[in-house]
């Protein structure tokens, strides 16, 4: 008997492409030399580490030179957020975000707000996405920056970023925005070229990259502070010595994650959608806006099974999934997400999480169902009380 392996967590993180990895190796065994070194080897590493830049900035539609990089997202989140504060200090005190965003920004504008900022959320709809006209109503002469996620890692919610764009700098064309695109490389198209945004914060290990390299984009001109002092590497803005190696094979990864995009979302949306209607058969509650969400996102609930019960019944049979969240609110372990959408507590308690990859197959699903199917069985939970 083969039992298989099916990992169905992606948003959490991926697998590493054996193509980036392929060039990775050559960084870690030959030119491993140091990118700031004078020498021929220092000299060698720099120029993959700026051909590394540029393919980034190519796909992003930006500048190399507005491209720098960090060991991960939330570094490159808790640089950009803290730094702006830091320069709008003695003249505006107002943050704007919404109460979906992941952990990285919520608790750099939680530490900020302990240290007199004013943080202001803006309410979500039942799908999670923002008030657009709460948001133009919230925006007053206090207000210098404005977070939002371009999509939702625990729902998959997409969010309207041009909008919330226009709606800010319609107000206020000083007032900046960062986003938080983490979660869109590789499943939606995206550019920055012209969404008019300030800064935006990406992670490798996303998109089939390596852990350890975040990229933070930050448009020429707009206000920025050092967050790590030391060598002055990145412009003087990001010391320390380049992770050369990650991120030659971030570069790659990005690249390969959007060569295929629009396959790779077909393929996506097709298991998404035979998962989707297989659960709505086993008596699931579908929490995802289907039709407003990453391709490769599902979030369902059995109402009347934890979540957690769930995610280790199906570990057991190989299959990997996640909670709605593993970071959770104050009390009952409600997920922030769900909470905002005003999701019932109890479908709430009982989300887990599917996030989808271009590896994973129909093969894959059907196992998931079946197993799944066998885990209500047991546990009792059949046709007969479903609700
Ligand atoms: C994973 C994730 C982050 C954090 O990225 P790391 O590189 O792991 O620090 C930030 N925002 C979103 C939406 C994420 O999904």
């Amino acid at each position: 008997m083969n039992i298989m392996r099916v990992y169905f967590d992606n948003n959490a993180t991926t697998r590493l492409d054996d193509r980036a990895l392929e060039e990775m190796i050559t960084f870690y065994r030959e030119k491993f030399g140091n990118p700031n070194s004078a020498h021929g080897m220092g000299i060698e590493a720099n120029l993959h580490l700026e051909k590394a830049r540029e393919k980034i900035a190519k796909i992003l539609g930006v500048s190399p030179s507005e491209i720098f990089f960090t060991s991960c997202a939330t570094e490159a989140i808790n640089w950009i957020h803290k730094a702006v504060a830091e320069v709008f200090e003695k003249r505006k005190r107002t943050i704007i975000t919404t109460p979906i965003e992941h952990k990285a920004v919520l608790e750099t504008l939680k530490y900020l707000s302990l240290r007199g900022f004013r943080v202001k959320y803006i309410p979500v709809d039942s799908r999670g996405v923002v008030k657009l006209e709460e948001l133009e109503r919230m925006i007053d002469e206090d207000t210098f920056l404005v977070s939002v996620m371009a999509a939702n890692n625990e729902v998959g919610t997409i969010q309207p970023i041009e909008e919330v764009v226009k709606i800010v700098k319609k107000k206020n064309k000083e007032i900046l925005v960062h986003v938080d695109a983490v979660q869109v490389i590789g499943k939606i198209p995206f550019s920055l070229e012209r969404l008019n945004v300030d800064y935006a914060s990406f992670s490798a290990h996303k998109f089939h990259g390596p852990k350890g390299v975040g990229i933070a984009f930050i448009k020429k001109g707009a206000p920025i502070r050092p967050f790590v002092h030391g060598g002055g590497q990145e412009r003087g803005l990001r010391s320390g010595t380049q992770n050369v190696p990650g991120i030659v094979g971030a570069a790659k990864a990005m690249e390969l994650a959007v060569e295929n995009l629009e396959s790779t979302m077909k393929h996506m949306e097709r298991l998404r959608r035979k998962l989707a209607e297989g659960l709505r058969k086993l008596g699931a509650h579908i929490i995802t806006p289907l039709d407003v969400s990453l391709p490769n996102t599902l979030s369902v609930s059995f109402s009347n099974l934890r979540g957690s019960t769930l995610q280790n019944l199906l570990s057991s049979h190989g299959i990997f999934v996640s909670t709605s969240s593993a970071c959770t609110s104050k009390d009952e372990n409600l997920s922030h997400v769900l909470t905002a959408m005003g999701i019932d507590r109890r479908i709430a308690q009982g989300a887990i999480r599917i996030s989808l990859c271009r590896y994973n197959t129909e093969e894959e699903v059907n196992y998931f169902l079946e197993k799944t199917g066998e885990i209500l069985s047991f546990l009792g939970i059949n046709e007969n009380n479903r609700r």
